[in-house]
């Protein structure tokens, strides 16, 4: 497999790797026994200070799916300079080789995506063709364009969980089943069971396209190909859920 066609995880930051609470306003009460202490603080000393919470198994997830081969990216719609101070932080206290890695950083700023992030309109940007993309995110809007890449998570906000852990079971486990070559969604916990979800297909390969008939038009960017499910995960065993998410959100 080529660099160029080594699948990209496009993460979003808050809700979904960690969260962050401003310290001017005093932090948000909740209990103590499920709001652990702060991993880290942004802006510190200034009227911006933050203090960060990053989800459990953020490092297992970000370790793991690196040392298969994905690529990692982060798009927010946060500023830029958080942006900037979360990654800086991930990588001080989560993973050292977020930083080096990192193929993308966008922001609202880069991309002026209004709340939808355009996957296909950014490929340049994220170095990759559609097809070798998957976003995770805990915004369904955000990913309402490309539903096929997408793995939802519920939205994290300070209390224990283990969706990133689970996420890298799935993703590592997809890889080593099919050499990085297939991006399937369908198998995720989280994905909407009634969406009609494919795998991840090349436009462009011929084959593809005689296997899946002429209801399967196909051009640049367009996903195609029936969903044919996970082989690597049992939607059931892994509990098609709800993105009810956490009791203190
Ligand atoms: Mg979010």
């Amino acid at each position: 497999m080529s660099q160029e066609d080594a699948p990209t995880l496009v993460f979003d930051l808050d809700g979904t790797l960690i969260e962050s609470i401003s310290k001017q306003n005093g932090g948000i009460h909740r209990p103590a026994a499920s709001f652990p202490p702060s991993d880290f603080h942004i802006f510190e000393n200034t009227s911006r200070e933050r203090e960060v919470r990053v989800r459990h198994g953020c490092r297992e997830l970000l370790k793991g799916v690196s040392a298969v081969g994905f690529r990692i990216a982060i798009w927010t719609a946060a500023p830029r300079d958080y942006a900037e101070a979360i990654v800086d932080g991930l990588d001080r206290h989560v993973f050292s080789g977020l930083k080096t890695n990192l193929v993308a950083l966008l922001t609202e700023e880069d991309t002026h995506s209004g709340g939808i992030k355009d996957l296909a309109g950014n490929c340049n940007q994220l170095e990759s063709p559609l097809w070798r993309v998957l976003i995770v995110d805990d915004n369904p809007r955000t990913y309402s364009n490309n539903e096929s890449n997408a793995l939802p998570v519920p939205r994290f906000c300070g209390a224990w969980d283990d969706t990133l852990l689970a996420l890298r079971d799935f993703l590592t486990e997809m890889h080593e089943a099919t050499g990085g070559v297939v991006l399937d969604v369908t198998g995720w916990r989280y994905v909407n069971k009634y969406a009609k979800l494919q795998p991840l297909r090349n436009p462009k390969d011929p084959g593809h396209r005689s296997e899946e008939g002429a209801e399967s038009a196909v051009g640049d960017g367009e996903l195609t190909g029936p969903s044919r499910g996970a082989p690597w995960g049992d939607p059931a065993a892994q509990g098609l859920g709800t993105m009810g998410g956490s009791e203190l959100c």
